[in-house]
């Protein structure tokens, strides 16, 4: 589904966070990736999610080139990003957009989806991780758990075929991560193949079909949950482990 070849990415001349990675990721799968702070997990899902510039390397998205380094460009295929959808850690909603409006605006302008067409779309997703009482408020609204699902209902309204979530959790009350992590799994039962940042243990075992430990820019170690979380060929992954969770 996503094949990152050689994939260097810095920020300016002298920050290289991404130094020659390589994933390649098959339909149906759920990748976690792990690794120190500041080592490029969030870089990563922007590059595959189109918006980052970078500096060497290419990436191939449902078997179609996507994102490749050209001299000094970056060229991105636009078309192909449209089916990739992404969830951050801090809410990104439009505040001044009630719940269904935010859900309908992409579809609507970007896609040229009728309203009523947008609207009943929109009701449906919202009905399945329910939220269908919160369709007409506003973000201030809502608690920090229900925006979060209202992020990725908005991201679900264009049919990606391809979720990237970045610690979506991360600043949610811990009360409120389970309801949020619930509607995730749900995406993932029903295969929706996915990417994403986590330092839920309970929650990466529980998604993930694959877990890979990032370090230095490159990937450490690559296997199933039960081994790079429960027992690690790699001594930096090891240790990144037993410090971390
Ligand atoms: P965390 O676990 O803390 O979220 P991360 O693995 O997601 O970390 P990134 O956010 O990808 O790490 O950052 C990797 C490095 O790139 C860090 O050193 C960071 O300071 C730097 N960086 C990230 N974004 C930018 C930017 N827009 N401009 C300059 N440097 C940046
Ligand atoms: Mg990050």
């Amino acid at each position: 589904l996503v094949r990152i070849t050689d994939l260097h990415k810095g920020y300016g001349a002298h920050i290289k966070v991404l130094r020659g990675l390589n994933i390649e990721m098959k339909p149906g799968e759920r990748v976690v990736v792990i690794g120190p702070s500041g080592g490029g997990k969030s870089t990563l899902l922007r590059v595959v999610m189109g918006l980052e510039e970078i500096q060497q390397g290419s990436v191939t998205f449902a078997g179609k080139p996507y994102i490749s380094a050209e001299g000094s460009k970056t060229r991105i295929d636009t078309e192909q990003r449209k089916k990739i959808g992404m969830v951050f850690q801090h809410y990104t909603l439009f505040p001044h957009l009630t719940v269904l409006q935010n859900l309908t605006l992409a579809p609507r302008k970007v896609h040229g989806v009728s309203r009523s067409a947008a609207e009943d779309r929109g009701r449906a997703i919202l009905a399945r991780f329910g939220l269908d009482a919160k369709a007409d408020a506003y973000p201030s609204q809502l608690s920090g758990g229900q925006k979060q699902r209202v992020a990725i209902a908005r991201a679900l309204m264009l049919d990606p075929q391809l979720m990237l979530f970045d610690e979506v959790t991360s600043a949610l009350d811990p009360e409120l991560v389970a309801e949020v992590e619930a509607v995730i799994l749900q995406l993932a039962s029903q295969g929706m193949p996915m990417m994403m940042v986590t330092h839920d243990m309970w929650f990466a075992r529980n998604v993930a079909s694959r877990v890979i430990f990032c370090a230095g820019g490159v990937v450490v170690e690559d296997g199933p949950p039960e081994q790079v979380l429960g027992n690690p060929k790699e001594e930096r992954t090891r240790e990144f482990i037993d410090r971390v969770f």
